[in-house]
């Protein structure tokens, strides 16, 4: 166990409890991670606690899970929405807040897509739960390229500079309108998974600039990249020739971001050779 935030400054609290979780993690999946992944996500909670303290210190109710029961599908199945959120009560004022580790320019672009899941949220919350709810916001753990820089450099006058333009906090419209909207769409991917229907998006999809990607990043590279099933999905199997080398077998092909692959792999070697 580590020892109580009292006894420890905050942040040295927070590796403990990371590192203590890191472990946990790997032995429930069996996965591992790279090390250079792993010090981008400490970095990331971190730098969320230093830019965030305030927020964090008057979440009065954390990890709340909502659920949605007895929805039903296009398709006639019935199924359940849940979701995690963190509340923030002041006087009587209500917040809540949904934290995501995407960064902040890629969630005011893609408003919409959060719009509605947050929506569905406070649809739960004040209906359901009979819950008073003034204002919802995304926070956005990713930090932006002015901060990666910085800390890529170990600038840390640059690295306090960034640190102060950064706005992570996305504020969210309440319109009920969406709720009926995702409610559907989420019904017709239900129906599509017990369909047993996954194909794979076609290549002009994955070949497209992202709304809010950092320097025209593509869906291929932003999204494709942390999937597990990219080295066996044609259309990424695509983009990637199209982009990079292949290798001899014509089995491992790496896109310009996958340059931690060495890493990734030695990392998974490790933890299944330390079961
Ligand atoms: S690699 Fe994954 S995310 Fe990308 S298109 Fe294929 S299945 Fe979808």
């Amino acid at each position: 166990m580590p020892e109580s935030p009292s006894t420890l400054s905050i942040e040295e609290f927070i590796q403990e409890v990371f590192e203590e979780n890191f472990e946990l993690l790997i032995a429930e999946s069996g996965h591992a991670i790279s090390p250079q992944a792993k010090q981008v996500a400490l970095e990331q909670v971190l730098l969320y606690w230093r830019k965030l303290r305030d927020v964090a210190e008057s979440v009065t109710d954390t990890e709340v899970l909502l659920t949605l029961p007895a929805q039903t599908t296009p398709q006639g199945r019935e199924f359940t929405i849940e979701g995690v959120v963190d509340i923030v009560r002041e006087d009587e004022h209500v917040i809540m807040y949904d934290i995501k580790t995407h960064d902040a320019d890629y969630v005011r672009e893609n408003i919409e897509l959060y719009k509605q899941q947050l929506n569905v949220y406070a649809h739960i919350w004040q209906e359901l739960r009979r819950q008073p709810l003034d204002a919802m916001a995304v926070i956005a753990t990713d930090f932006p390229s002015e901060v990666k820089s910085a800390l890529a450099h170990l600038d840390p006058r640059a690295l306090d500079a960034a640190l102060e333009r950064w706005e992570p906090i996305v504020p969210i419209e309440y319109d009920p309108a969406h709720k009926d909207r995702t409610i559907y769409a989420f019904g017709e991917i239900v129906d599509k998974i017990q369909n047993g229907e996954f194909p794979p998006p076609p290549l002009e999809v994955l070949q497209t600039p992202i709304k809010g990607g950092w320097r025209q990043e593509r869906f291929g590279t932003r999204v494709c990249r942390n999937c597990d099933a990219r080295f066996s999905c044609d259309s990424y199997r695509q983009y990637a020739m199209g982009n990079r080398r292949i290798s001899e077998r014509g089995m491992e092909y790496f896109t310009e971001d996958d340059s931690n692959q060495e890493d990734w792999r030695t990392a998974s070697l490790d933890t299944m050779f330390s079961e």
